[in-house]
């Protein structure tokens, strides 16, 4: 394990951003935080976590797919992108961590998504280990251990001391970038802290939320279940769960005719969208109820059948803070627990 006083992570953050792209969790003046472009100055923010989850690095909310040009009777077709720059993004929390290998089950297998993989492949990933977890956080639930997050390295903030730790080939050439200011140190001071935030992983409120019986075997059971028209009652189709959670993958590709050629572009969709789904024939899920029950079933039930049983949600909590009408994903599963038993 290496080691760095604490006051001198911003001598860090410049050596990193002398070399390559660093982005980091800042406050953003307006009582939030999120990853933002290190430049000299900025500071780390002290929120648990970004409004914003780190996946936008890898699966920008929007983004040009290719172009055409018309030229006669001829359509010329050319492709946007450069070569992406290496970047670091340091402070990810545990859960975003992994909520990156959810999106690589969807993305990276045949038909691989080019424009995420080169992302993906440029990007290092440098996560923080939690010591305060909030009483929304529920990771623990889907296996994730917030004191010892995945990722290329990760790093422990331990009173005036951050200890830093390799677990890919990236991380190490992270940590090797930085080594000028690194010294080597034994790991007590991680494992102390990590019992500690073990302990209060205990006793978050959600801890317990059981999962079982959410499975294929009980596919039609839950899609069946009545408490969808209640659950679903006050939902507003905002769509803003989809926007903060790190694993919602959904999008459009849609023209824009800019007068001087058409540009294709893919942006973030919302399965509680009415116009989610929509076709020439018409939509077929054509109610709230339905979207709704889409978005939860995808995540709990089709997507864990498809995987492995991995489910589709990291627990960040990110959806309880943040639904208008206070739904979440907690509550749906607490709903149809009954339906499984
Ligand atoms: S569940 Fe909440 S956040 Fe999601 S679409 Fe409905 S009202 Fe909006
Ligand atoms: S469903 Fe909610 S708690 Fe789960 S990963 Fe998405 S935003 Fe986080």
């Amino acid at each position: 394990m290496k080691a760095l006083s604490l006051a001198k992570l911003p001598e860090l953050f410049s050596l990193v951003a002398s070399k390559e792209a660093l982005y980091i969790p800042a406050d953003d003046g307006a009582g939030s935080a999120r990853f933002t472009r290190y430049t000299e100055g900025l500071e780390m923010t002290d929120k648990l976590n970004t409004v914003r989850s780190a996946k936008d690095f890898f699966f920008p909310q929007t983004e040009n797919l290719v172009d055409f040009k018309l030229k006669g009777k001829e359509i010329e077709i050319s492709d946007p992108r450069t070569e992406h720059e290496d970047f670091v993004l340091f402070g990810v929390r545990a859960c975003d961590a992994r909520s990156f290998q959810i999106l690589d089950k969807v993305f990276l297998v045949d038909p691989v998504d080019t424009y995420y993989q080169s992302r993906r492949e440029h990007g290092t990933v440098v996560t923080l280990a939690c010591t305060k977890p909030e009483e929304t956080c529920f990771c623990s639930v889907f296996g994730i251990d917030a004191a010892a997050p995945e990722g290329d390295a990760r790093c422990f903030i331990e009173g005036e001391t951050v200890y830093f730790e390799a677990l890919t080939g990236k991380g190490e050439a992270f940590l090797e970038t930085v080594s000028p200011l690194l010294t080597d140190s034994d790991d007590s001071a991680v494992k102390a802290q990590q019992e500690k935030t073990r302990e209060i992983l205990q006793k978050l409120p959600l801890k317990n939320l059981s999962l079982e019986g959410f499975g294929a075997e009980n596919l039609l059971k839950l899609f069946d279940s009545e408490k969808w028209a209640e659950l679903s009652e006050s939902c507003l189709g905002c769509g803003t769960c989809t926007f903060v959670c790190p694993t919602c993958q959904c999008y459009d590709i849609r023209d824009f005719d800019t007068g001087n050629g058409v540009k294709r572009f893919r942006c973030w969709d919302s399965c509680m969208y009415s116009d989610f789904t929509k076709m020439a024939h018409g939509n077929p899920r054509v109610s709230q109820l339905e979207r709704f029950r889409q978005r939860f079933m995808h995540k709990l039930v089709y997507f864990p059948a498809n995987n492995d049983g991995e489910y589709g949600c990291v627990g960040c909590g990110r959806c309880l803070a943040k639904c208008p009408i206070s739904m979440n994903i907690v509550k749906v599963a607490k709903a149809l627990e009954g339906e499984v038993r």
